[in-house]
């Protein structure tokens, strides 16, 4: 027998033993309190058994349920505890025997020993609260006031042996100790438990002084409340609904998906397990809105929506409107393999799928790109992991539509082309610097220069060389925003002065976000002056809350900084670079990343000879 088997063995066992052993307490307690009291009850004794009897099976067909999980909450025990207080333990326990045998008579698919314990627990919280009631100086009959503490001591140990009971069992099956199966219990029912004592003494006062009657009332009040909180719980539900979901496409709407991604990828980080994100746009919808018409459009959206629905079993994968005509599905547990064979299957049973008018896509069929990105360490938030799968989607899109392509799965020779169209359109911004501060202008193609060669000795795979080395171009481009007084100023700059060239990067980054194709370089733009120790700016992020790209390209900025003419800094040779970097290792700059630009630099001196300084452009 495996070791997991014998295990379920041992917990299946020891919850039976435990309910054997409730079971056999409860029915023995119920034998000894009732000694078949039934046997002597008069015509009214009867008549207000049944009359109990029924009130208690309507309370637990009304229940009252509560949001947010809808738990249903029957007030039968506000019967049992007003029987304890007016007759007295013996009848209380009559009621319940009846109540049950006709309850487990009705469901009869509950098996017999569930209902069996079920008793058994009822029988200990009747009888433990009648006891403390009579020894705390209860008096059984009509409510007094005198007897309120009773009362109230009464219900405290009819909650408390359910409390118990239920946390001794949770002990048993999931091996937690009773003080945490208790807190969770406790938060929950703590004020069921009061308004359940609040009802039974209504319910007392109402039938000692107006018997039948009273009953009556109480039933009737408590199943117009029933019916209200029912329709409470439908309003709110409908609410929820609302809030989380798309109403054209019935699917989860764009804000639901970022705090479930932003959940699952903690998930997944704490207990190392895989999670894919697919971004799906369709294919040349634009041509079918052209054609038939918004309206129309709308219908193929709502149909993708439900086709996505019925396709995405919500236990595994979920899928949400991103916006206008893009989907995301989150494939928790969904390794880059798995999830490109499931949403490869997704478009191919679409493409099969005939809505009117496909005839126009030019594939012919219903189609979609879909790109998929992965989880990886170095993913730090949901931005950066919908950004991947939104560069997967463009080269899905490029690689002719109707495909799915997986992040960092691409050739070299399908990046470059992109990259260089790229560089070439980044240039061009640069040149303004032309005429601001040609400083910047060199400096930057420098960067770029050694981030080329950094992505090498790191070994970046394509895409990542692509983002890396444009944000290493791209890196100071908030300059042009700062005065050209400043920007050229030969002195050194007044604290006010350096608070604006310090904005530089939050500029950099609002021109970034403008554009659609620099967006991924906005981390490059943005966390370049951050420190390793957290002392940098603009956030202060610190360690592994800086990319590691970003990391890398801090050292790269500042080496340059320290090896080229500046105005109001000493140039530094090589060696006095590098000995500067070693110094702030660990401080300023990621130690790791400093020894292998350090490699690459003594290797890249060696070629050429130690050159005394800085290359120029
Ligand atoms: P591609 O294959 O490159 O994705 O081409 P496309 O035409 O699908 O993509 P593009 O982004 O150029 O156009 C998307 C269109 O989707 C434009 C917009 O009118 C339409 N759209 C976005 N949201 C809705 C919507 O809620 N209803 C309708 N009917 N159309 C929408
Ligand atoms: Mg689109
Ligand atoms: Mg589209």
């Amino acid at each position: 027998m495996s070791m997991l088997k014998r295990a379920r063995t041992m917990k299946l066992n020891a919850r039976h033993w435990y309910f054997l052993i409730v079971s056999i307490i409860g029915i023995t307690v119920f034998i000894f309190i009732n000694q078949a009291d039934f046997l002597n009850y008069s015509l009214n004794n009867w008549i207000w058994l049944y009359a109990l009897v029924g009130a208690t099976l309507i309370l637990d067909h009304f229940t009252f349920r509560l949001p947010p999980q809808g738990n249903g909450q029957s007030m039968d025990s506000s019967v049992y505890l007003a029987c304890v207080f007016i007759y007295g333990a013996p009848f209380a326990l009559s009621v319940c025997l009846l109540t049950l045998i006709i309850l487990s008579l009705y469901n009869r698919k509950t098996p017999f020993w569930k209902n069996l314990v079920n008793f058994s627990i009822y029988v200990l919280m009747i009888t433990g609260s009648s006891i403390v009631f009579s020894a705390s100086g209860g008096e059984i009959g009509p409510i007094q006031n005198e007897n309120i503490i009773s009362y109230v001591i009464a219900l405290s140990v009819y909650f408390s042996i359910n409390v118990l009971l239920i946390g001794f069992y949770y002990v048993i099956l999931m091996k937690s100790t009773l003080f945490e199966a208790l807190k969770e219990f406790f938060k929950d029912i703590i004020v069921v438990y009061l308004s359940t004592l609040i009802l039974s003494l209504a319910l007392s006062i109402l039938i000692s002084s107006n018997g039948v009657f009273g009953l009556a009332l109480f039933i009737a009040l408590s199943t117009m409340l029933s019916y209200s909180f029912k329709q409470l719980f439908t309003m709110y539900n409908e609410i929820q609904e609302k809030a989380i979901k798309d109403q054209r496409t019935g699917l989860f709407n764009h804000s639901y998906f970022e705090n479930l991604l932003d959940t699952e990828i903690k998930k997944s980080k704490a207990a190392e397990t895989s999670l894919s994100l697919a971004m799906i746009d369709i294919d040349d919808f634009k041509k079918y809105n052209d054609q038939f018409g918004h309206l129309k459009g709308d219908m193929l959206l709502a149909f993708l929506g439900n086709f996505l629905k019925t396709e995405c079993d919500p236990a595994e994968v979920i899928a949400s409107r991103f916006g206008g005509e893009e989907f995301t599905i989150l494939m928790p547990g969904y390794d880059e393999n798995e999830a490109r064979h499931f949403i490869n299957r997704l478009r191919k049973k679409l493409n099969d799928t005939y809505f009117e008018g496909v005839e126009i896509f030019p594939a012919g069929c219903l189609s979609f790109s879909a790109g998929i990105a992965n989880y990886r360490d170095d993913i730090h938030d949901k931005a950066q992991m919908v950004d991947l799968a939104d560069q997967a989607l463009y080269y899905a899109k490029k690689q002719g539509k109707n495909n799915v392509h997986v992040y960092g799965s691409g050739s070299v020779q399908e990046y470059e082309i992109d990259f260089a169209e790229d560089v070439r359109d980044i240039e061009q911004q640069l040149k303004l610097f032309l005429y601001k501060d040609v400083d910047t202008f060199k400096h930057s193609k420098r960067v770029f220069r050694y981030a080329v060669d950094m992505s090498e000795v790191l070994g970046l795979e394509c895409t990542e060389r692509r983002t890396f080395v444009l944000g290493a171009l791209i890196h100071d481009i908030g300059k042009l925003e700062i005065p050209w007084g400043i920007l050229n100023k030969k002195d050194k700059l007044t604290p006010g002065e350096w608070e604006t060239v310090k904005r530089h990067v939050s500029w950099g980054k609002r021109i970034a976000e403008t554009n659609e194709r620099l967006k991924e370089l906005v981390p490059y733009i943005e966390l370049h002056h951050e420190r390793y120790d957290g002392g940098g700016y603009p956030h202060g992020f610190k360690g592994s809350q800086i990319p590691r790209l970003c990391r890398m390209l801090t050292i790269i900025d500042s080496f340059d900084a320290m090896t080229t003419e500046r105005p109001y800094q000493k140039t530094k040779t090589y060696e006095e670079g590098i000995a500067e970097l070693r110094r702030c290792a660990g401080s300023q700059f990621d130690p790791e990343l400093v020894e292998l630009f350090i490699g690459y630099m003594q290797q890249r001196m060696l070629e050429q000879q130690q050159p005394a300084a800085g290359f120029e452009t």
